[in-house]
């Protein structure tokens, strides 16, 4: 609902992820005429309860839309033996178009593991975009599997009419599977990109200059509207639950709300449009089959 004491537009992430979804539905109603349903397999190790919601909304959505999808469910102490059979037997399945390993893989914290495990995943189904062969083409602009969050936040810019060409864009956070392929794609739409991270000096500074904010770092409410230059357009990643129980973003919403021309909340902005994007990847792997 609109809030009047509010100067930024705020972002319907779930109405824009439906209005996705129903084009990923057409899409896949195509593929059906030729005999293809496209599949997703989730390989889920344990029962941490938040991978458990986000593997469960993951498939929901996918069958909303008519795809195929399994979760494959293997015990939180599972071998790494054991979970690239799984991924091996996915990939080698050519009803599965998608693959994707959940994580974290709860009795594997050695980086190495997860590794191992998560590029096991075949190159052409690699919905997830983290493949270090996907990322690769997006650092150098060619077509490939896009990081589903990042893929997102590119939609959300473009729904809210949001100019890139020329402007200064802040990204907060580096990891691998959002703050780098994000800073990716706002390259690849002309935008001047700067990557914040834990060690940069004045953030608040740094943040003051963009026109695009990005939060993915992982703290409740850090980028504070005190550090947003009027009118920038903020979208906040960040998905964290606080003692209370209540889900808030890297960004605080009421002060940030306030300066910026363009935001997303925290929940209902970014984290439906990574789901709509996934299925989006998956669908498209499977288009393949009909080249
Ligand atoms: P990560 O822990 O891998 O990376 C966090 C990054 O933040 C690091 O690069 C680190 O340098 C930086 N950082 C940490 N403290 C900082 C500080 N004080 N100032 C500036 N930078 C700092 O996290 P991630 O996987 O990129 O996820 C980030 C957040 O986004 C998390 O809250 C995660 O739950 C959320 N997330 C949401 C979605 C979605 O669909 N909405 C998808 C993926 C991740």
């Amino acid at each position: 609902m609109a809030r009047p004491d509010l100067t930024a537009r705020v972002v319907d992430g779930k109405a824009l992820a439906n209005t996705l979804q129903a084009e990923v539905a057409a899409r896949v109603a195509r593929l059906a005429a030729r005999d293809i349903t496209p599949g997703l397999v989730v390989v889920l190790a344990g029962d941490d309860p938040a991978s458990a919601v986000y593997v469960r909304n993951k498939a929901r959505a996918a069958e909303a839309c008519g795809l195929r999808s399994r979760v494959v469910r293997l015990p939180a102490e599972a071998s790494v033996d054991a979970l690239l059979d799984a991924v091996h037997t996915a990939n080698a399945d050519p009803q599965v178009h998608g693959v994707l390993v959940q994580l974290p893989l709860p009795s594997h914290p050695s980086p190495e593991h997860v590794r191992r495990v998560t590029r096991a995943i075949a190159p052409e189904k690699d919905v997830d975009g983290f493949l270090p062969v996907s990322q690769g083409l997006l650092a150098l602009g060619e077509p490939g599997f896009v990081p589903c969050t990042p893929a997102g936040c590119m939609r959300i810019l473009a729904h809210a009419q949001v100019p890139l060409r020329g402007r200064r864009a802040v990204v907060v956070g580096r990891s691998a599977i959002v703050g780098k392929p994000m800073a990716h794609l706002l390259l690849a739409a002309d935008a001047t990109v700067t990557i914040a991270h834990s060690h940069t000096e004045d953030l608040p500074g740094v943040v003051r200059e963009a026109d695009v904010v990005v939060a993915a770092v992982g703290r409740p409410g850090l980028v504070h509207g005190g550090w947003l230059k009027p009118g920038a357009a903020v979208l906040d990643v960040g998905i964290n639950r606080l003692p209370d129980g209540r889900l808030v973003g890297d960004v605080d919403f009421e002060s940030a709300a306030r300066v910026a021309g363009v935001i997303t909340p925290v929940p209902g902005g970014v984290g439906p449009m990574t789901i709509a994007c996934l299925l989006d990847n998956t669908v498209r792997a499977a288009e393949r089959e009909l080249s």
